[in-house]
């Protein structure tokens, strides 16, 4: 994926010649959209919370901002970069080090989990001005005295919404609290759930925020409208969701009831749907969200109030089972589709009733609803919409000290599991949640009660939507 650049160009940043000639080569002419407004504000030396996604060009504004700190002379590693995933870690490494090439003999280290720690040691040996990694194996490092950060000069949290939610908060606290003071810190984010802030309110300071328009990408979104009877509206969503099949589906209802009404309409026609709503406990809705966002539950039904702290953004679909009573809403509503880029469904199902609300809504978005028939759904692919994931619960979590790597190690180490059948690791308090592809679920449920994780045997189940 390349990132779209028709911005300024990098000659307005106060960038080293060799630096700037070098994205010269690399084919970097102008700035994309969370450069521009970030790298003047990370060059000038703020803290800095920015909303960027992979593939928005984010690995260069923080690579050239940690680059330009850097003294080549001092061998101690000066720059820390924080991933949620081994992947992505090694994706940083390799864009700083293209971005590096400017300058002489800038080394790059990355530091994951799932190597002997031994065979990094050597390298460590060698001196790296810039290390990126997984918290885990960072804190691991940091404990055991063979990485220290006394020098540090910035320090950046990629993806930080998603090392919050594999279980790394404690690490990265534990990694902030040996950085100095006297340090930039740089955090990365597509979304801003609460741990965001919290985090940001700990280990930043006075930081500036850059944050890209969230307007919904209209040329993104196709939207359909569909005249439905009452009788006929709650099955209406199972047709749409059969016909279109998307991956995952936020299903918007006006009140709590139809979304009660809703979940079980479709349960019985054998789609997994969950309802969030305001009257579930607290584990409860963690495990919802939690099948929701790893993509093992097709489909969510919420009310707007439900889905306000839902920071989900790559959705395929969102329908509109009831048309929602302000226009407005139905923007924020669809808006949650079609983002980054992907493109994204918006159904809406009007009665008679509806009419007039549809007509402002026309009016605010400047166009007349393309409105189709009921009659044109037809079921395509085999059976009912099935989620691609499965979510097994182990029961142990952070209590038990399981952290992301030792699942994951569980699975493709003696187990034989390809890293790719393996989703999301949640790890919560008490529980751990791994999803899995659905046609390993049988077999990884198997492995993870005959195994080991972390040494010890555990208890894993699966969790039925
Ligand atoms: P990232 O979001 O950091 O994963 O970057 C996405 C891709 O865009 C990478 O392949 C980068 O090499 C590329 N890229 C980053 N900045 C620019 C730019 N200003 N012009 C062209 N390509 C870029």
């Amino acid at each position: 994926m390349t990132a779209a650049a028709a911005g300024p160009g990098f000659d307005s940043l106060p960038l080293s010649t060799a630096a700037l000639a070098n994205l010269q080569v690399l084919g970097y002419l102008s700035m994309t959209p969370i450069q521009a407004a970030s790298l003047p504000l990370a060059l000038a030396g703020h803290d800095l919370i920015a909303q960027a996604q992979t593939g928005s060009g984010k690995t260069a504004a923080f690579g050239l901002a940690l680059l330009a700190r850097l003294n080549a002379k001092n061998p101690a590693p000066q720059a820390l970069v924080l991933c949620p995933t081994r992947e992505l870690a090694d994706q940083v490494t390799q864009e700083i080090r293209r971005l590096a090439r400017a300058e002489d003999n800038i080394k790059a280290l990355t530091l994951c989990g799932g190597v002997p720690i031994r065979s990094q040691l050597d390298s460590l040996a060698h001196g790296a001005h810039i290390v990126v990694g997984t918290p885990g194996r960072i804190s691991d490092h940091l404990e055991r005295g063979t990485l220290v950060l006394a020098e540090l000069k910035t320090l950046v949290l990629d993806e930080a919404d998603r090392m919050l939610d594999m279980g790394f908060a404690e690490d990265i606290g534990a990694i902030a609290a040996q950085c100095p003071r006297e340090r930039q810190t740089l955090l990365f984010s597509a979304t801003y759930p609460e741990g965001i802030a919290q985090i940001s309110r700990k280990f930043l300071r006075n930081p500036r925020e850059v944050k890209l328009s969230t307007q919904p990408n209209a040329a993104k979104i196709r939207q359909r409208f569909y005249e439905v009877t009452e009788d006929q509206r709650l099955n209406a969503v199972g047709l749409l969701l059969n016909h279109y099949r998307p991956e995952r589906t936020l299903a918007f209802c006006n009140t709590k009831a139809q979304c009660r009404d809703l979940v079980a309409v479709l349960q019985a026609q054998g789609i997994a749907a969950l309802a969030l709503h305001g009257d579930l406990e607290q584990r409860d809705r963690d495990q919802v969200l939690i099948q929701f966002a790893n993509r093992s539950c097709p489909v969510l039904v919420a009310t707007d109030v439900a889905a306000r702290g839902l920071d989900i953004s790559d959705l395929e679909a969102v329908i509109n089972v009831d048309i929602s009573p302000e226009a407005e809403l139905h923007t924020h509503r669809v808006g949650r589709t079609g983002r980054a880029d992907a493109e994204g469904w918006a159904f809406s199902l009007a009665s008679l009733d509806e009419m007039g609300r549809v007509g402002r809504i026309d009016e605010m978005q400047g166009r007349t609803g393309e409105f189709h028939p009921l009659a044109e759904l037809k079921p395509t692919g085999n059976g009912p919409l099935l989620a691609p994931m499965v979510t097994l619960q182990i029961l142990g979590g952070r209590k038990e000290k399981i952290r992301p790597g030792d699942v994951m190690g569980a699975l493709t180490g003696s187990a034989g599991f390809a890293a790719a059948q393996i989703g999301k690791i949640n790890v919560n308090e008490f529980s751990t949640y791994v999803a899995v592809a659905r046609d390993i679920a049988g077999p990884a449920l198997h492995a993870l009660n005959a195994g080991t994780v972390k040494g010890k045997k555990v208890k894993a189940r699966p969790i039925e939507g």
